[in-house]
């Protein structure tokens, strides 16, 4: 059987292989038959499909938003554009959001959308039309909203996206003093956050930086504390993927091997990402990069030799066909759902620390959660302590330095007076979410003596979500 078609006659559904998980965690739990089923099936699924006039054609188009739990409004989840759009996947990575937003506690329920078509060859005013009928599909049935559903970007979608949807809710909307909260993601100029571009990516970075600090789990798998010199694999580089190799390479960790659809490139020294990136803009592709070599199937640099595999395209890529293969010792979950259950069993017996996708790439949420409510208040981050900041630091300086008889350099003086702009209250909400929502799951794991982060990570989840339903009351 060619791998293609295996892989077709393992394909199951998403949505199980996240119960799966929910109920390995259950079982650490007691907690009512019942109310697991309401935390894990998806509340509302709105199916559509919509004409859109493409060239001199009309184009019925299959689209979705799924809002899995309710528990906390509004629903929050990105939109996804991909010809592989189908209902079982966007209900998953629905009930991925509701547990990654209890588990760096932001207050949102699970959602997500998609619309299928390929971004690649769908031209730009196609999509155009695309997204705003989209968008005005959901304000029908009253599935977008500040305080209702909040979308956001993922895989094919970005801030060209986000504008379109808040300008179509905008003027059906008129008068809404809340309308840029409606969706997140959106262009700066107009009213997103600095820094929700690289959040996943960044989030990604301080997840495995902060493993990569723990000595029992360095030692665990042989490895030295610290991300310098450590080898990394990273598959795509899209938004996710782009930014976290970015800052895994400023970190003086050596990228030795970058994976696209057409293809990878490899070398053991080490990739410059920015090169890359700029060989990518100039030729079409990664492939032929100076001093690399090419792999021409893809899915092999998964299986090279590594510290750290960071998988940031897709779903399942790490199945129990390739699982026995893979050499990394540590995985990082970028994508949503890349590590198939089996190929999780095969890596937890092999000793693999793999950092679950619904605390690792909840940077984005994070971050979106900061621009909602920047969005909410109508305030700049920094507006109102920047200057006071600045004037504070400037008189504590002049007392230390009157009281030393000493002149600070003016650089650094300049560093120390700085008041805090919105990308610094942006970056450091975003590390203190990541940090603390790593040891809380690592805390739980070690009291409960929970098998691995991932299920540690749903004991996590299943319990804020329990919490925030018995504080509405609803199960007494
Ligand atoms: P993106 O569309 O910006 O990038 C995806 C990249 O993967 C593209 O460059 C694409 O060419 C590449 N790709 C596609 N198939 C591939 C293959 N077979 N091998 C190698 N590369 C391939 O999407 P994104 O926003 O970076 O999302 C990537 C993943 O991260 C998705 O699973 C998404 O759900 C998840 N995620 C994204 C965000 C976000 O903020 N964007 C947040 C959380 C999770």
């Amino acid at each position: 059987m060619s791998k293609k078609n295996q892989s077709k006659a393992d394909a199951y559904s998403f949505f199980s292989c996240i119960e799966k998980n929910f109920d390995k965690a259950a079982r650490y739990l007691s907690i009512k038959k019942g109310l697991l089923e309401q935390i894990k099936s998806c509340n509302a699924v709105y199916r559509m499909h919509f004409p859109v006039k493409i060239g001199k054609e009309i184009q019925v188009i299959e689209a979705y938003r799924v809002q899995h739990s309710h528990h906390k409004l509004p629903c929050k989840g990105g939109i996804r554009y991909s010809i592989k759009v189908n209902q079982d996947e966007v209900m998953t990575l629905a009930a991925l959001m509701t547990y990654k937003c209890a588990i760096v506690d932001v207050p949102f329920g699970g959602a997500k959308g998609g619309i299928k078509i390929d971004p690649q060859i769908v031209s730009a005013e196609n999509i155009e039309k695309i997204t705003r009928r989209y968008t005005s599909e959901l304000i029908k049935k009253n599935f977008i909203g500040p305080g209702i559903d909040v979308p956001a970007p993922d895989y094919g979608t970005g801030e060209r996206e986000m504008s379109w949807i808040f300008d179509t809710f905008l003027s059906l909307s008129p008068g809404e003093v809340d309308a840029l909260a409606c969706v997140t993601g959106k262009p700066v100029s107009q009213g997103g956050v600095r820094g929700r571009k690289e959040a996943t990516g960044l989030g990604v970075f301080y997840g495995i930086r902060e493993l990569c600090k723990m000595k029992e789990e360095m030692l665990s798998v042989g490895l030295d504390v610290g991300l310098n010199g450590k080898k990394v694999i990273i598959q795509g580089l899209g938004n996710v993927g782009y930014h976290a190799a970015t800052f895994f390479h400023e970190a003086g960790a050596i990228i030795v091997a970058l994976a696209e659809r057409e293809g990878a490139i490899y070398n053991k020294k080490g990739l410059n990402v920015s090169n890359v990136i700029l060989h990518l803009k100039k030729t079409g592709s990664i492939l032929n990069f100076p001093e690399s070599k090419n792999i021409e199937d893809t899915e092999k640099a998964l299986e090279l030799e590594c510290d750290i595999l960071i998988p940031a395209a897709l779903e399942n890529v790490i199945h129990k066909h390739n699982a026995n293969r893979i050499k990394a010792k540590i995985i990082g979950e970028a994508a949503n759902g890349p590590v198939t259950p089996e190929a999780d069993d095969i890596l937890g017996k092999k000793g693999v620390l793999i950092v679950p996708d619904i605390y690792l790439n909840a940077g984005g949420v994070t971050v979106s959660y900061f621009e909602w409510l920047k969005n909410l208040s109508h305030v700049r981050y920094g507006r109102m302590e920047k200057r006071f900041s600045e004037n504070m630091n400037t008189e504590l300086l002049q007392v230390i330095e009157t009281s030393c008889r000493k002149k600070i350099p003016i650089e650094e003086k300049k560093m120390i007076l700085r008041g805090p702009r919105e990308i610094d209250l942006v970056r450091s909400g975003l590390e203190d979410t990541m940090i603390n929502g790593f040891h809380k799951i690592r805390d739980l794991k070690k009291s409960l003596k929970i098998e691995n982060l991932r299920t540690a990570a749903f004991v996590l989840a299943i319990n804020k979500i329990i919490d925030s339903y018995e504080k509405l009351g609803i199960f007494p």
